[in-house]
């Protein structure tokens, strides 16, 4: 606090993470010895940058641009770039921070980073998001690098920015593919990219209900955003035949007792890219509200939070416990507030935090780098398979690191212990 005196969002993750942690110092003393924890909260590297873009009635504006390296202690950097009008440094840092931990979960060779802008991207152009991106890559090129750091997409980056994003970097170094990941399948793309976090989520879901006696069939679900990861999370939650009765943006919800028509979902968002009041619009026995879907009252068996960060409070927490809800699992990064998740913990919820439960994105982002340097493109099949695996696996590992540690059953702090004792290993044996 002391250090970072005007950053919340990371403070916040920070706090939350040594919450669960301790634990790890009885058993390596060595990690204290070399200050892993004052060193894995720095940054190795903060750039921020101008970035000057013109609109279409030609007037000249200006944005802020960040690209936090955090922690490559086991692989490049690695983590999206956001496109929000809330972006700061507090908030790309706590996501920088959260990634390392989530990039090491996935048993895959990538460290923490993240980046982005607070460019607002809603109601602007392609043109104008062409401009702007180019304007981006014009300085970011600067600083990444094959084996050094890869971006991707997240909040307002979907694979139209990536589009614009690599076209600027391939007209100064060439076509260097593995340069970015979330590419389109023209270029260089993962098949599954797209879909990968929304399924990861219910590859983890599902794994958590069954390690408790429970499963996805028939569940009642409640899903907040209708972006990248909430759309195909929805998907993934009807095939394995549970009802998905929301979505939702930062206006209002969509409520559909039949069950959300993903089709129509995804033409409205990905298509249209028109608000999500349109789907009410359209589906017979749909209804639009106004405000937060975690303050609805509607009977639900699961919480499934997509759009961002700090979106249940305590409050809200209760109120879902009180709609009937047994487990959530978390799409956005920290979208529950310290009190919901405290909330959760004393009252038995099956609870899947974010760093574990939405990591399939890094994860095929880490299979799309793979592909691009081996020059060769798997079968959607295959990427599928291997997220799975990926998504069982890590929450199989969060489970034995929690036993291990004394602290079972017990989903964030294993995922933490399980993320970081890998992290924290590999930055003692480099020494200093
Ligand atoms: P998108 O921009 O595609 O979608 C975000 C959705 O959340 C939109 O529906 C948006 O509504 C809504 N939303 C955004 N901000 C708010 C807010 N302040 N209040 C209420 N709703 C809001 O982003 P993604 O789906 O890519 O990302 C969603 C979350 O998942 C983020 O936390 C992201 O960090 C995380 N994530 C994403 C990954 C990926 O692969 N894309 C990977 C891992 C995590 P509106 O249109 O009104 O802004």
């Amino acid at each position: 606090e002391q250090r970072d005196p005007n950053q919340p969002e990371f403070q916040e993750a920070v706090s939350n993470f040594f919450k669960t942690i301790t634990p790890v110092f009885e058993k390596h003393p060595e990690y204290i010895k070399a200050n892993i924890l004052a060193r894995i909260t720095e940054p190795d590297r903060a750039i921020q940058f101008q970035v000057p873009w013109v609109d279409d009635a030609g007037n000249m504006q200006v944005n802020r641009g960040f690209r936090v390296q955090f922690n490559s202690a086991i692989g490049p950097y690695k983590g999206g770039l956001r496109l929000h009008p809330s972006v700061n440094l507090s908030i790309v840092k706590f996501l920088g921070f959260e990634q390392i931990f989530k990039n090491s979960l996935t048993g895959l060779p990538i460290g923490g980073g993240k980046g982005g802008s607070d460019f607002n991207p809603k109601g602007k152009s392609d043109n104008e998001i062409m401009r702007f991106c180019q304007s981006f890559m014009l300085e970011l090129h600067r600083h990444i690098g094959l084996d050094l750091d890869v971006p991707a997409g997240d909040i307002g980056v979907g694979g139209r920015e990536i589009g614009y994003l690599y076209g600027m970097y391939k007209r100064l170094h060439g076509a260097e593919r593995g340069i970015l990941t979330g590419k389109g399948l023209s270029y260089g793309g993962s098949l599954a990219r797209t879909e990968a976090t929304g399924y990861g989520l219910l590859y983890y879901t599902n794994a958590m209900l069954k390690e408790n006696g429970q499963e996805l069939a028939g569940k009642r679900i409640v899903i907040s955003g209708a972006g990248n990861v909430a759309i195909y999370a929805t998907q993934k939650a009807e095939e394995y035949g549970a009802k998905v009765l929301t979505a939702s943006d930062s206006n209002g919800y969509v409520y559909d007792e039949a069950g959300i028509d993903f089709e129509l979902l995804k033409q409205i968002k990905e298509v249209e890219r028109a608000r999500i009041s349109e789907y009410a619009n359209r589906k017979a026995g749909a209804t639009y509200h106004e405000g937060s879907v975690w303050d609805a009252d509607i009977k639900y068996d699961v919480a499934l939070p997509c759009a961002t960060q700090n979106e249940i409070n305590g409050e809200q927490a209760a109120k879902l416990r009180a709609n009937g809800a047994i487990a959530i699992a978390e799409g956005a990064n920290m979208p529950s507030t310290p009190d919901a998740i405290a909330d959760y913990q004393a009252n038995g919820i099956l609870y899947g935090p974010a760093k574990a439960a939405n990591a399939g994105g890094v994860a095929v982002s880490a299979l799309e780098m793979g592909q691009n340097s081996r020059r060769a493109s798997d079968s959607f099949e295959t990427v599928d398979g291997e997220l799975k695996d990926i998504m069982e696996t890590l929450f199989a590992n969060s489970v034995a690191a929690a036993k291990e540690y004394g602290v079972e059953g017990d989903y964030l702090a294993g995922a933490n212990i399980a993320g970081f004792t890998k992290v924290a290993d590999a930055m003692t044996a480099q020494g200093w």
